[in-house]
């Protein structure tokens, strides 16, 4: 559902699947938004558990079925970013109870059958049916309170799933139209979101592209810059959305010369001269950090990602070479503007 003022109507949503009895889910950030809605539940709450964190570590999920069972627990309400959603699938995974999410960020895991758990550091991805969720309100107001560095990165984060679902292997006719529209809604609405953060009509644009990155994302197969970001993020504790928004320029102008057809439509949709520049362009005018440095990377673990990121296959446009991916680190890390490519 996609409605201003559409987090009222939430129960109507939760008795269309049938549920009776809501665990709500937030960060401990996010619980005064829990309880929100927990009093708009009224009687069809159940619980509130405010303990969601980044890349769903095993115990919190743990913590987060166990809550489920003992209040009985028919469905999960996610209100939150993707931490959230994420706590929502893990429960969804193990229990099979449906999802309602309500998402205040643009990272899209709403619209994905992948969910993520994290143990002892590690953290494991997979796709399943079951933590899809069922129903999901996008409302527009609930993601004014964004800070402006959240609003910029969080929208580069959804942006790269269309890049990168542009050149996917299994990319179709339809996920490249919805790709193209996900990033032109995205390119017009953040800079007015960021400069004017309750700026309404921005910020549906934004939710609006958004929707369809991540139905993208959960659409086709991922390369090189969702890699080196899981990589990145995973081994060296960077965080997601900053992540994404650093590497993506590089990632294009990486496979710049190979995905010819899907870096002219990124530069149709961003209305830019070039891809690689036009995605480093717009995120460098949102404020947003450009460079790993800055995101808390050390230099000295350059060669030992550019190692990782190589470790096993995965599908590219571009062959994933030691020499290019180690450079195409370097340049993130000083936040390099890509050059004009041809
Ligand atoms: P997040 O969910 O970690 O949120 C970051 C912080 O911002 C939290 O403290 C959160 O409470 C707060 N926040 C969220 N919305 C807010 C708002 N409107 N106002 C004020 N504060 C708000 O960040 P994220 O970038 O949305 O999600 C990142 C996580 O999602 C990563 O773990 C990533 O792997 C995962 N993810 C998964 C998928 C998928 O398909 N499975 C897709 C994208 C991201």
């Amino acid at each position: 559902m996609f409605a201003v003022g559409g987090l009222s109507r939430i129960g109507e949503e939760m008795d269309r699947l049938g549920a009776r009895r809501a665990l709500v889910l937030a960060t401990p950030e996010q619980r005064a938004d829990a309880r929100r809605v927990a009093e708009i539940l009224g009687e069809r709450h159940a619980g509130v558990f405010a303990e969601a964190a980044m890349h769903v570590p095993i115990e919190t999920a743990r913590a987060a079925v166990a809550e489920a069972k003992r209040l009985n627990a028919d469905c999960a309400v996610t209100i939150g970013g993707g931490s959230t959603t994420g706590l929502g699938k893990a429960i969804a995974l193990e229990s099979s109870i449906p999802i309602l999410a309500v998402p205040t960020t643009y990272a899209g895991s709403e619209v994905t059958p992948i969910y993520g758990l994290t143990e002892g550091g590690l953290k494991k991805t997979g796709r399943d049916p079951r933590v899809l969720p069922r129903t999901v309100i996008y409302d527009p107001q609930l993601t004014v309170s964004m800070p402006k560095q959240l609003t910029a990165t969080s929208g580069m984060n959804a942006m790269a799933h269309a890049v990168e679902g542009l050149y996917a292997a299994d990319a179709n006719p339809i996920t490249s139209l919805m790709a193209e529209e996900g990033i032109r809604a995205l390119a017009v609405g953040l800079p007015r979101a960021v400069a004017r953060p309750d700026d309404i009509e921005a910020r549906a644009d934004c939710l609006y592209g958004a929707w369809l990155c991540g139905t993208v994302l959960g659409a086709v197969g991922m390369a090189l810059h969702h890699k080196l970001c899981h990589t990145l993020g995973g081994g060296f504790n960077l965080p997601h959305a900053e992540t994404h928004t650093v590497v993506l320029p590089h990632a294009a102008a990486y496979n710049f010369s190979v995905a010819r057809e899907a870096m002219a439509r990124t530069q149709r949709a961003l209305g830019a001269k070039d891809a690689a520049s036009g995605l480093f362009d717009l995120a460098a005018g949102l404020g947003a950090p450009m460079t790993l440095d800055q995101i808390g990377m050390r230099a000295s673990d350059l060669d030992r990602a550019a190692d990782l990121a190589v470790a096993a296959p995965y599908p590219n446009p571009r062959p994933i070479e030691r020499g290019a991916i180690r450079k195409l680190l370097d340049d993130a890390f000083y936040g390099r503007r890509p050059g004009p490519l041809s």
